[in-house]
């Protein structure tokens, strides 16, 4: 079932109808049509100001293939978007600084621009004051993503720790593609530099594991993993059989009928990837919902096995088997409910915030292996499984976003395939939501 407010306004004459009448207008995203490459910015004009960031961030914009402008508009039809380094803020007296930049600017961010800002992590701040400020950030951009998210205008905030400024580029492309349309409203940490790579074929040459690949998230992140180059594992449970083989023929990877929650699941994997493993994403999930007083012990039990015993079983053994190099990824895959709850969804929720738990501790633990561990949380994505949601709580889901729509399996696919990249090797522990800045967990 698709989203109709957003097919109508797709069309200026019933857009102005719908705002007439007092329907919400989602503005259709700009998404990626091509493969990841260095200059993925068509020409627009991008501002680009604050402390001793600055210049490497400029540079990064330009290498991206945007025009870094001063105030002169002339020729561009508004700015693409904004980059702000708040990084040397220390005292309340510098949160002006944010409105003498953006106050006069933001009017002119075109529809679908983007706005990132780049500051300092809570960790090791000096003082109260300067803790202050570097949450002052975060409730600056996540209002930002608010007021802006009507016109598809995306705006987040980059924390990067004292020496980990290498780590910054992966990120910030991510952040300015058209990748990131349905990523808002949130701070994401950097935490080292990372290493460097290509950004033509981001994984040519690499083999990766996509649990649940038969349909939806899991699906798209397949596809989208091989287009960049990849070897894909395509694992789903052995009924849909038919769908792997399929995928995995149209993208020259390989089929793996195999439930997630088998004992010897690693070593099946293990066989399949027949080499190293450079990245491994926990896709596969499961709802059984109920409220607790109604759940019986099969529902809570087969929704913990799989989204989260598995998961951790799974991970440990191929890390202890030596499968994931260094430069590697482990990616899961959260949900907005593991970070806000959700009425009828204790089991679920439980196993979300449980792999949330899991990306922090592996976040940190990996990173001496060389190997980053970062999360994704959906929100609300049209997909089988949010199909199947009754109406009115669907389109609640849709519309209690910043961005006024639910996102599509491509917008997953997209922030797993930057996550497991060498974009993303210096981002350790993260929990990227890709929601839209939906109201539930934000
Ligand atoms: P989906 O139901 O469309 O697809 C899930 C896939 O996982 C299916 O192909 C299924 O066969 C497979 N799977 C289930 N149990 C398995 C097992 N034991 N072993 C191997 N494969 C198994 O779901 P989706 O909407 O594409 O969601 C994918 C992931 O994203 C899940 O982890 C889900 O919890 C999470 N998520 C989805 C949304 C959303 O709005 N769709 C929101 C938040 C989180």
């Amino acid at each position: 079932m698709g989203d109709t407010l957003l097919s109508w306004a797709s069309n200026s004459t019933s857009r102005k109808m719908m705002s007439a009448v007092g329907l919400p207008t989602p503005q259709p995203l700009t998404r990626a049509t091509s493969r990841w490459c260095a200059a993925p910015l068509e020409h627009g004009a991008w501002a680009v100001a604050g402390g001793s960031l600055r210049d490497s961030l400029a540079e990064t914009v330009r290498g991206m293939g945007g025009t870094v402008v001063d105030d002169e508009l002339d020729g561009f039809n508004g700015l693409s978007g904004v980059v702000f380094d708040a990084t040397h803020f220390s005292s309340a007296e510098d949160l002006r600084e944010l409105h003498a930049f953006f106050h006069p600017r933001v009017r002119s961010i075109v529809k679908c621009g983007r706005v990132v800002l780049i500051g300092r992590s809570h960790t090791g701040s000096g003082g109260a004051g300067e803790a202050a400020v570097r949450s002052a950030l975060v409730g600056f951009t996540k209002s930002l993503s608010k007021e802006l998210g009507r016109k598809g205008i995306t705006a987040n905030l980059l924390t990067v720790d004292a020496g980990a400024e290498g780590g910054v580029e992966g990120p910030l492309r991510f952040l300015l593609d058209s990748r990131s349309a349905f990523v808002t409203g949130q701070p994401i940490h950097v935490g080292s530099s990372g290493h460097q790579g290509s950004w033509d074929g981001l994984h040519e040459g690499r083999t990766v594991l996509v649990t649940g690949a038969a349909r939806g998230i899991g699906e798209a992140t397949a596809r989208t993993f091989a287009a960049e180059g990849a070897r894909v594992l395509c694992l789903d449970v052995p009924s849909t059989v038919g769908a792997i083989e399929t995928l995995a023929s149209e993208i020259g990877g390989v089929p793996l009928p195999l439930d997630i929650t088998n004992p010897n699941a690693a070593q099946r994997i293990l066989e399949a990837a027949d080499g190293p493993l450079h990245g491994i994403v926990h896709n596969a999930g499961i709802t059984r919902d109920k409220t607790l007083g109604k759940m019986d012990q099969k529902l809570w039990d087969v929704t913990i096995e799989v989204n989260l015993a598995s998961v951790l079983r799974v991970t440990e053994s191929l890390v202890n088997a030596g499968a994931i190099p260094s430069g590697g990824s482990v990616v899961l895959v959260s949900s907005i409910a593991g970070i806000a709850g959700n009425t009828g969804q204790t089991n679920y929720a439980a196993s979300k915030a449980g792999i949330i738990g899991a990306t922090r501790q592996w976040g940190e633990s990996l990173r001496a292996d060389g190997i980053a561990c970062n999360a994704v949380a959906p929100g609300f994505i049209e997909t089988q499984m949010t199909d199947a949601i009754p109406f009115g709580i669907r389109e609640a889901g849709r519309r209690l976003s910043n961005l006024n729509q639910g996102g599509l399996p491509i917008d997953v696919a997209e922030a797993v395939v930057f996550l497991s990249s060498h974009g993303a090797s210096g981002m350790h522990g993260n929990v990227m939501r890709v929601c839209g800045g939906n109201l539930l967990g934000a």
